[in-house]
C-alpha cells in the first residue's frame, strides 16, 4: 500500500446519512446530501445511496456527469452559480440550481427549453455571510425576471451562513429568511416551496430544537463526512466523527534547532515569522504536503506531535514530545478537517483506502 493513504470509513458515512435523513424527515425537512467534499468519489457515492440519500448537490460539472453515469436517477441540484459558460453543457444532467443572476436565469432557460426540460431555480439571498446570494431589496426584481422566463421554475429561496465571514444561523438572521420570503410570496400573490435554509452550520438549531418550522431544505455536507461543523469547532453529537484519516510515512528524523539559521526573506511559506527558541528539538519530516492536503487541518493521532508547517511536498513535525521511539518509515495517522479532506480526495498522489 502506498503512501500517503487516506482511510474512509464508508459505513460511517452511511450511518450518519441515514441518520441525518431520518432525523430531519421527522421535522418535514428534505435533506440535500452535499457531496462536493470528495471529488466525485464512487465508492462513497454509493454510501449514500445506501443510505437512501434522494437528492444530492455538487458543484462540479465532472462528478455530476459521473453519478449520473451510474444510473443515478434522482435529483441532483447544480450548488455553486455555475458558470454561464457550462449551463449548455449542465443541463441535461441537473434537476435544480441555485442562482443569483438574471443572465445565468436567462441562460437556464433558452438551454432548458432547447432540451426540452424545466429546471427549478432556487434564488440565493445573502443575510449577513458576503459570499453568494442577492440583498433582499433586489430579490423581486430578479424573481420576477424567473417568473417570465420559460423553462425555469421559481422554486423558492435559499441562504448560505458560515462559509466565508463565518456568521452562524441564529433565531434573528432566520427570522429574517422567513420574512424574506413571506415578503417575496406576497410580492409574486403565490406561495414557494422551498425555504433552503443552510449547511452544517445551520444543525445546531436542529440540535437547541430551534429550527424553524418553514424551513424545508437543508444542504448538508461536512455533517455526513466528517460529523463536525467547523464554524463552531465542535463534535455533532449522535454522529460518527472524522470518518476520513490521513496515513503519512516518515523520511527524515533529525534533532535541529528549532530556530532557522541565514537572513530571513519574506512573502514565501512561513517565511517573516517569527519562530520562537526553544533549542534543539526533535523533527519528523513525513512525506505528504501542499499537493496533498491542507496541513492546518491535520490533527495527530499520536500524544506529542505538532505539525508546524508545510511545502509541496513535505510536512515539517515535531515530535520532542513523543514518548514513544519513532524511526524512519514508521506512518503516522492524523484525524483531518473538510479542507484536508478537500485536498487529500482531489490529490491523486493520495491513495485511497476504503474501510466498511
Ligand atoms: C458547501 C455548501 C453547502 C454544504 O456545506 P457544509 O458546511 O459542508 O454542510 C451548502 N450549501 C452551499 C451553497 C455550499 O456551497
Amino acid at each position: 500500500m502506498n503512501y500517503p493513504r487516506l482511510d474512509i470509513y464508508v459505513n460511517q458515512i452511511e450511518e450518519n446519512a441515514n441518520k441525518l435523513q431520518k432525523e430531519l424527515a421527522m421535522k418535514g425537512i428534505k435533506l440535500t446530501a452535499v457531496v462536493k467534499g470528495f471529488a466525485g468519489d464512487l465508492n462513497i457515492f454509493k454510501a449514500y445511496q445506501r443510505a437512501g440519500i434522494k437528492s444530492i448537490a455538487d458543484s462540479r460539472i465532472e462528478n455530476i456527469i459521473k453519478f449520473r453515469e451510474t444510473g443515478y436517477q434522482d435529483e441532483i441540484m447544480m450548488l455553486r452559480i455555475p458558470m454561464p459558460s457550462e449551463i449548455n453543457e449542465i443541463v441535461p444532467y441537473i434537476d435544480s440550481s441555485l442562482v443569483t443572476e438574471a443572465r445565468t436565469a436567462e441562460l437556464f432557460s433558452r438551454e432548458a427549453a432547447a432540451a426540452g426540460k424545466e429546471i427549478d431555480l432556487i434564488v440565493m439571498v445573502d443575510i449577513g455571510d458576503r459570499r453568494e446570494g442577492i440583498l433582499a431589496e433586489k430579490l423581486i426584481e430578479l424573481a420576477r425576471v424567473i417568473e417570465s422566463l420559460e423553462a425555469v421554475n421559481l422554486k423558492g429561496i435559499g441562504t448560505n451562513l458560515g462559509c466565508f465571514a463565518g456568521i452562524i444561523p441564529d433565531k434573528n438572521n432566520t427570522e429574517k429568511l422567513i420574512t424574506i420570503k413571506k415578503d417575496l410570496e406576497n410580492q409574486l400573490d403565490r406561495k414557494l416551496d422551498i425555504l433552503s435554509a443552510g449547511n452544517t452550520a445551520t444543525l445546531r438549531l436542529l440540535e437547541q430544537n430551534s429550527l424553524a418550522s418553514e424551513i424545508t431544505n437543508l444542504r448538508i455536507g461536512e455533517a455526513i463526512l466528517l460529523g463536525t461543523d467547523i464554524i463552531n469547532e465542535r463534535l455533532i453529537a449522535g454522529l460518527n466523527h472524522y470518518n476520513f484519516r490521513l496515513q503519512a510515512e516518515i523520511v527524515e528524523l533529525k534533532e535541529k534547532p528549532s530556530n532557522p539559521e541565514g537572513e530571513m526573506a519574506f512573502g514565501g511559506a512561513g517565511r517573516g515569522q517569527i519562530i520562537e527558541d526553544k533549542g534543539l528539538r526533535k523533527r519528523a519530516i513525513l512525506a505528504v504536503g501542499k499537493q496533498d492536503i491542507d496541513y492546518h487541518g491535520l490533527y495527530p493521532q499520536l500524544e506529542g506531535v505538532e505539525v508546524l508547517g508545510a511545502s509541496s511536498d513535505h510536512l515539517i513535525t515535531d515530535i520532542t514530545g513523543v514518548s514513544k521511539k519513532l524511526k524512519v518509515g514508521d506512518i503516522l495517522t492524523f484525524k483531518i478537517n473538510y479542507s484536508a479532506m478537500l485536498g487529500a480526495m482531489t490529490s491523486h498522489y493520495v491513495t485511497k483506502k476504503y474501510i466498511k
